[in-house]
């Protein structure tokens, strides 16, 4: 069995399973945010009535995240369903954006966007914060109400992204019938080359298969380059998996996911134990294919859509108005500090926003010194406008007001995940999906630009 059949399979009571099959799972964590975690909640009390309570309070993760800073009442009004339904329930890990749990937020205009908004409880955009709040477990199912929930794949993870009908379904009963999939392999040999990281290798195997070409497979991602990849690439890599169609995407479990999920768990005290799943000598892929690293170039995603590959350094007509970094994807401290690496000592040529993932984020940022000057301030003096409030930002677009928001039509690179129209606002922009690497280059020039030229 492939590595997602063989945890299928443990979750399910079986001693095998099969691409097709359709098989009830135990879910080891579910997580809802502010968009979907109130339906969830209304399909939950629908169903199972209004004084029913979740399977198990302890394995529901709430993490309001995507529309927070923003002056949008019904967006503040969504955490304030999700709060009152904490209370409600008892549910152990929710990760309020205030610290008093009978209270409201509200946009405090003295403060702006860029100033911290946010209590000591917060954690920021959920697939970032999920692993770094001890959440993610080799082995474990976890389920989400968002299509990059696969991220926590990289931590040897069956994760997917579920709807609000199946979600409330879970928060009663703590289980999910799903069909196994096929599982596609991506067997990784080498190192990435200078000038690339994760996000060119994934933008690198989308553009081979098309943004459906792994529709309802899972992506295994394995071979001896994968030991060359920290965590923070893992994520990277497993977060795009959806961009493929993917049901979910999951790497090996090895000594670099032991380290980091040992850590993480013990740090903020949440369920230490696990039981990875391993490779067999037997399994069966419906698409196999080996990608050697040290091949790649620096890789964008055209518009519109995650396949539309091309090499940095051939899209240098395409002139742009805006840079952005952030998300889950792309707004990780390592994504900051190659940014950073970039752009240290020069100016932005065009408007450049970066959006923290997680408010461990904005802290690493401000306490890391370079020369004598956090990267934080090295950032700001080249022109980038950075914000405080880690959130999803304008990933998603999201409310009119949501930071860095593309609201008119406009060519925007981006370290983020997803560039289907409208997708970062006004639905005539179109949206360059790009490593930090080269959103950074691409900022001080004003066009899509190779970053290799900046790097030494
Ligand atoms: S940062 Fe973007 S991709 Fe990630 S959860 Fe938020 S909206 Fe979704």
């Amino acid at each position: 069995m492939t590595l997602t059949e063989k945890l299928l399979a443990r979750a399910s009571g079986k001693a095998r399973v099969v691409p097709g099959e359709n098989i009830w799972v135990q879910t080891d964590v579910l997580m809802t945010h502010d968009v979907c975690g109130p339906g969830t909640i209304g399909v939950f009390k629908r169903e199972f009535g209004q004084n029913a309570k979740v399977w198990d309070r302890e394995r529901v993760v709430i993490i309001p995240d995507h529309y927070i800073f923003t002056t949008d009442s019904k967006s503040n009004r969504n955490v304030d369903i999700l709060r009152a339904f904490v209370k409600e329930q008892g549910i152990k890990y929710f990760y309020d954006v205030i610290e008093d749990e009978n209270g409201s937020w509200h946009f405090d205009e003295t403060k702006g966007q860029l100033k911290r908004q946010y209590g000591s409880h917060y954690a920021g955009v959920c697939h970032t914060a999920l692993p770094a709040k001890g959440h993610t477990r080799p082995g474990e199912v976890l389920f989400g109400t968002d299509s990059h929930t696969c991220m926590a794949g990289a931590f040897n993870q069956f994760a997917t992204g579920i709807g609000n009908t199946d979600a409330g379904f879970v928060l009663g009963t703590g289980k999910l019938l799903i069909k196994v999939p096929e599982t596609m392999r991506f067997r990784f040999e080498g190192a990435l080359p200078f000038g690339t990281m994760a996000k060119d290798l994934i933008l690198h195997v989308i553009g081979d298969i098309g943004f459906d070409g792994a529709t309802y497979r899972a992506m295994q991602f394995d071979g001896p380059g994968v030991k060359s990849l920290n965590m923070d690439d893992r994520m990277t890599i497993a977060n795009m998996a959806i961009e493929a169609g993917g049901k979910n995407g999951i790497f090996p479990f090895d000594e670099v996911t032991k380290a980091y999920v040992d850590e993480r768990t013990r740090v903020n005290g949440t369920r230490s134990t696990y039981q990875p799943v391993e490779e067999d000598k037997d399994q069966k892929f419906f698409y196999d294919k080996t990608f050697h690293l040290s091949k790649l170039e620096p890789t964008i995603a055209k518009h519109p859509d995650p396949g539309q590959r091309a090499l940095a350094r051939e899209c240098t007509d395409i002139m742009l108005d805006r840079a952005y970094i952030g998300s889950c994807t792309g707004g990780k401290t390592s994504d900051f500090l190659a940014f950073a690496q970039i752009v240290q000592g020069k100016r932005v040529k065009i408007d450049t926003f970066g959006v923290p993932a997680t408010p461990d984020v904005v802290r690493e940022l401000q306490s890391t010194q370079w020369n004598g000057k956090s990267v934080w301030v090295i950032l700001e003096s080249a022109g980038v406008q950075m914000t405080e409030n880690a959130s999803c930002a304008a990933c998603l677009g999201g409310p009119q007001d949501s930071f860095g928001r593309l609201n008119r039509p406009m060519n925007c690179i981006t370290a983020t995940n997803r560039n289907f129209p409208g997708r970062m606002g006004h639905k005539e922009s179109k949206v360059f999906l790009a490593s930090p690497y080269t959103v950074a280059a691409s900022a001080l020039t004003g066009h899509i630009t190779d970053p290799r030229e900046f790097l030494s």
